[in-house]
């Protein structure tokens, strides 16, 4: 894999930030701007860090009748995205505070909802922990909308954000928790996109991890799945490079946090990138690679905290 570094907007860029890169409204912020100077024009972004997990303990402690402790992790999400929402504030025109307020809303409202129906229930089924850890990235999204909008203001550039639901484009089989990608349908549905919005004047932010069934039920495709949802949209949308940020500045040897001695590898095969991967190399989700390679698509892996 080897990255081309002259991004000209013709170019069909596919940028995926992980919950690190997503973890408050400065490193939201510093992804922002990473995307808008490598001109990708979709960018896909998963939970912010912790959410998911989060979400998963409600889902458990919902079915087991622990309602107090739901109440107090829902108020713990909604800080963490409020807190969020405050600090770009400041920053953001009237209409997109109005857009992440309004959907903020909605989505700690669907939040409640569901952890009640659960509660009441003791029942959640993969499908419904899939619509609940749905909602980490959905969250993430509408507060990254706001933190591209405020870069974009600073470039003047005159691009146009769109928010996309993934669960509109990414579709997938039904087996809830792991879904499969129904690649045909997600192509053509990226295809009438692509007839909606053009590369170089506007950018979709989208939610990594999730997907929908034709009959429209919410999917996952498995933890850590965001890495898979980039590729899978790069090669929907035919894409000319895939772009992975993370909290390491690309794939190395071994684990850099667990091993001193590890050394970053300038540029690896797809197969010895998939065989780390499948080995547990956390920094790559083992199936992300293979839409990738399939299209041949090269992917690039680098840290948004340090992108030169
Ligand atoms: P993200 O939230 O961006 O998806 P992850 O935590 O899933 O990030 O993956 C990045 C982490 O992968 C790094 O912080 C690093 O600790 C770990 N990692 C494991 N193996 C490797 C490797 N061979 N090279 C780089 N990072 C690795
Ligand atoms: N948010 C999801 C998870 O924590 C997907 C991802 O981050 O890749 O598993
Ligand atoms: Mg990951």
């Amino acid at each position: 894999m080897s990255l081309d570094t002259k991004n000209n907007s013709s170019k069909i860029v596919v940028s995926k930030f992980g919950g690190t890169s997503m973890g408050d409204a400065e490193c939201m912020l510093r992804s922002a701007m990473v995307s808008l100077e490598r001109n990708a024009f979709a960018v896909v972004v998963s939970a912010t860090s912790g959410t998911t997990n989060q979400l998963i303990e409600i889902g458990k402690h919902a079915e087991g009748g622990d309602w107090a402790f739901c109440e107090s992790k829902i108020a713990e999400i909604e800080q963490r995205h409020l807190k969020i929402e405050t600090d770009l504030q400041g920053q953001l025109t009237e209409a997109h505070r109005n857009f992440a307020q309004e959907e903020l809303a909605i989505l700690f409202d669907e939040l409640r909802s569901l952890s009640k129906g659960i509660f009441l229930l003791k029942d959640c089924s993969l499908k419904a922990m899939d619509s609940m850890m749905s909602l980490g990235e959905r969250m993430s999204s509408v507060l990254f909308i706001g933190a591209m909008q405020v870069q974009l203001d600073k470039t003047k550039a005159s691009k146009k954000v769109r928010w996309l639901d993934a669960r509109k484009v990414l579709v997938t089989d039904d087996q809830f928790g792991k879904a499969r990608p129904v690649k045909s349908a997600s192509k053509q549905k990226a295809a009438g996109i692509l007839r909606e919005m053009q590369p170089g004047k506007d950018i979709i932010v989208t939610q990594g991890f999730i997907g929908g069934t034709e009959k429209g039920f919410t999917t996952t495709l498995g933890r850590g799945g965001s890495d898979y949802s980039a590729a899978l949209f790069a090669q929907a949308f035919d894409a000319d490079e895939l772009e992975i940020w993370t909290d390491v500045a690309g794939i190395a040897t071994t684990d850099p946090r667990l091993c001193k001695e590890a050394v970053s590898i300038p540029e690896i095969s797809f197969k010895e990138a998939s065989e780390l991967a499948t080995f547990g190399a956390k920094v790559l989700h083992p199936a992300t690679l293979a839409p990738a390679m399939e299209n041949d698509i090269p992917v690039f892996v680098g840290s948004s905290f340090n992108s030169e």
